[in-house]
């Protein structure tokens, strides 16, 4: 079972590689609010979203010679491929067919190699299966929950008035990190996740209490997954305050609320957290923590 030892080892083992992001309010937007909202900027990493603090981690419990395998559309892989080359491992991104060129090219920039292959997240993660080297999954890896807890650790530092933390989920690494944190250092802080309703799998698991497998048809890259992953469920069941749902529109219009009235730039995955606060208000305290979790929007996103 992970515990704050192992936030407090990997905040360490992050400090050595990564600046604390920056986290203040933007009175605008809590206007729009109606609350005070204070934003944590994941999307200042270097590659744009707060996975790279989980595998810098990963990465330091890892030794010489050990070569790397994992499978993503994007964030995961970038962040395997950043703490590879920061420790000197080779890596090896599977990345379904119809993956972003632009993500593609982002990986393969940091030295990683990019095998393209299924026509989704479940045919690439078999044939990373089969693959020679350390197989990382994004969701079942202690490792990575420790990691990007850290910003959860950060944050609550810097703003102990918080009483509420949202934070949006895909396979559930980032909520229960935001759980661990919470209950050891902000016990009096509810910490409520969110989800697409076009890739509910995390919140049903959720509220089944039990992982459970389901469509994934959202089109926002960070949360779009099709099962719940034992190792954070497990976690969000005993620390988790409440799951919302949402639609894909809502977060889209979380991100030019974002972009107009806070200056910056998320994918949807990096508006979620915001949209649940103004969908839900009746669910959030006075002050509440949103984590911007990721910048990289696709062209065509940026476009829209
Ligand atoms: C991966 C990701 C998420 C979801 O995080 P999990 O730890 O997989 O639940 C949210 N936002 C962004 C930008 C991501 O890349």
């Amino acid at each position: 079972m992970l515990t704050m030892r192992d936030v407090l080892q990997a905040r360490r083992t992050i400090a050595g590689h990564l600046p604390p992001t920056p986290s203040w309010s933007y009175p605008l937007l809590d206007a729009a609010a109606g609350r005070r909202v204070v934003l944590k900027h994941e999307n200042a990493q270097p590659t744009g979203a707060f996975k790279v603090r989980g595998a810098l981690n990963l990465l330091a419990g890892t030794e010489a010679g050990d070569a790397l395998v994992t499978y993503s559309t994007g964030n995961h892989a970038r962040a395997i491929a950043y703490a590879a080359r920061e420790y000197g491992r080779p890596a090896t991104i599977v990345m379904p067919e119809h993956a972003d060129e632009v993500k593609v090219r982002a990986v393969e920039a940091l030295g990683a190699a990019v095998v393209r292959h299924g026509a989704d997240m479940g045919e690439a993660e078999r044939f990373a299966q089969t693959l020679p080297g350390r197989l990382v999954s994004p969701g079942d890896e202690p490792a990575l929950i420790a990691g990007v807890a850290t910003l959860y650790l950060e944050l609550l530092e810097r703003h102990p008035e918080l009483d509420t933390l949202v934070v949006p989920v895909g396979s559930g690494t980032g909520a229960a990190g935001a759980c661990l944190v919470a209950a050891a250092v902000a016990p009096g802080c509810r910490v409520i996740a969110v989800q697409s309703q076009a890739a509910p799998a995390a919140h049903d698991s959720w509220r089944a209490g039990s992982c459970v497998y389901r469509q994934n048809r959202t089109t926002i890259d960070g949360l779009a997954t099709g099962r719940g992953f034992a190792g954070p469920q497990e976690i969000l069941r005993a620390h988790l305050s409440d799951f919302v749902l949402l639609g894909d529109d809502a977060i889209g219009d979380a991100r030019r609320l974002l972009a107009r009235r806070a200056g910056t730039q998320a994918e949807g995955a990096g508006a979620a957290a915001l949209a649940a606060v103004l969908a839900r208000p009746e669910l959030m305290g006075s002050a509440v923590g949103v984590v911007v979790t990721g910048a990289n929007a696709t062209e065509l996103e940026l476009a829209r």
